[in-house]
């Protein structure tokens, strides 16, 4: 039943969810999650981070719960973007693999 998208996607585990008490909440952090899944890693800590910062923000201990980052990760994201993100170089955000990528041969289906 469950597409690769949906296996990829990390499982909120805050309260409301566990229990299923609000469906509506429920969806919402199913949409982070799918959104979260189709981002680098540092697109998914801005993100996070931005969502904490909204004025009626969850905390990051929510949010650790609701995408499964780390709280330590949450605040480095909100950290770096503080920093204008000035001492990320705007071209790395691909991590693993290590230079350049190879002229692709496939076409995408
Ligand atoms: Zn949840």
């Amino acid at each position: 039943m469950a597409t690769e998208t949906e296996l990829a996607l990390h499982a909120c585990e805050c309260e409301i969810c566990k229990t299923g008490r609000d469906a509506e909440v429920a969806r919402g952090h199913r949409r982070i999650n799918l959104f979260l899944s189709r981002l680098t890693e540092p697109q998914r800590r801005w993100y996070v981070a931005m969502l904490s910062g909204e004025p009626d923000g969850l905390s990051d201990r929510h949010l650790s719960l609701i995408t499964g980052l780390d709280e330590k990760t949450i605040r480095r994201g909100r950290d770096e973007l503080e920093a204008d993100l000035s001492h990320l170089p705007v071209d790395r955000q691909r991590r693993g693999g290590g230079g350049r990528l190879r002229a692709e041969k496939k076409t995408r289906p």
